[in-house]
């Protein structure tokens, strides 16, 4: 059995880290991967697609390395699409008896894990359902640094073997941005999708105060799915609360997503750690091969509860 890796891939999120391993790569500092992989989920900001284009027109191409976009489909239009089988965003909901809960997250495995095992396998020659041979296996580059090692993991699959190559070399987030910077890439983005439900009031802020076209874009997302997805509502499982973008459990058009004080907090009686998951987010990125923590609330099974 062979013990070396049929080919080199980076899982490509477009973010800070693995923005900085394509660099490293494409310089020569790390060894060559021989494919980037970008996960589209149809609803990324538009700052992230101009990165990524610029990364690929920049970086992976002068240096040979090719930029594969795959996708399973446009996580936005899914969601609002009836006749469309969804796999579900992690909504923040209300039910009716006031209790918070949240919808299981399905999305990131539908519309990010599930198109780059695809292609990997594609890429082998063992596309599904054909059986992957013992043995058979490519190297996953996945961007994780130092300041977040507890997120490191192994793939779910034989065939792919995860390795994180910034943990290797002890670089953190800021080593990266640095060397982002170095290269003129000091404006990478954060990747994720536009209406995420995992963001933190300064993603919202910084959505309604630099793009109003994309706040409008999620200020309507929002309203459309007050009552669950499109989906689960024609074929008579509503939900029988309601579901939200935005934490707070509002409409997010009134969401109070402007920074909270040190006083307000206190007045609140929110902690130190509900206070930074408000203002950031929920910690982790939403990247395929590393978890992104969930609600510390009640969470539901999809739309269990349904009537
Ligand atoms: S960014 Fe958020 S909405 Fe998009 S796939 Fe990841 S968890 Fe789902």
């Amino acid at each position: 059995m062979s013990n070396q890796p049929q080919f080199r891939a980076l899982s490509l999120g477009a973010g800070v880290q693995s923005s900085t391993l394509l660099a490293l790569s494409a310089e020569g500092v790390l060894p060559r991967v021989d494919y980037a992989i970008f996960a589209d989920t149809g609803w990324e900001p538009g700052s992230v697609y101009s990165h990524l284009d610029r990364l690929e027109k920049e970086i992976a191409t002068p240096a040979g390395i090719p930029v594969l976009r795959v996708s399973s489909g446009n996580i936005r239009s899914d969601a609002l699409n009836p006749d469309h089988r969804f796999a579900s965003m992690p909504l923040h909901i209300l039910n009716k008896d006031g209790r918070p809960g949240m919808i299981r997250r399905q999305c990131t495995g539908e519309y990010k894990v599930k198109p780059i095992k695809q292609k990997v396998r594609e890429l082998l020659g063992y596309p599904h359902p054909t059986r992957v041979p013992k043995g058979v296996f490519v190297e996953q580059w996945v961007g994780i640094s130092t300041d977040e090692f507890h997120r490191a993991k192994d793939a779910d699959v034989k065939y792919m073997r995860n390795r994180h190559p910034l943990l290797d070399m002890y670089w953190s987030r800021a080593d990266c941005v640095r060397y982002l910077t170095s290269l003129g890439l000091a404006d990478t983005p954060k990747s994720s999708c536009l209406g995420c439900p995992f963001h933190g009031n300064s993603q919202w802020r910084h959505i309604r105060d630099t793009s109003p076209s994309e706040w409008a874009d999620v200020v309507k997302f929002d309203e459309a799915i007050r009552q669950g997805n499109a989906r689960a509502n024609a074929s008579g499982s509503r939900l029988l609360g309601e579901a939200f973008l935005h934490r707070s459990r509002v409409p997010l058009s009134q969401a109070p997503i402007n920074h909270v004080t040190a006083a307000e907090r206190a007045a609140l009686r929110i902690g130190a750690d509900e206070a930074d998951v408000l203002e950031n987010g929920v910690e982790d990125g939403c990247s395929p091969w590393a978890c992104r923590g969930d609600s510390d609330v009640l969470t539901q099974d999809d739309f269990g509860l349904a009537t």
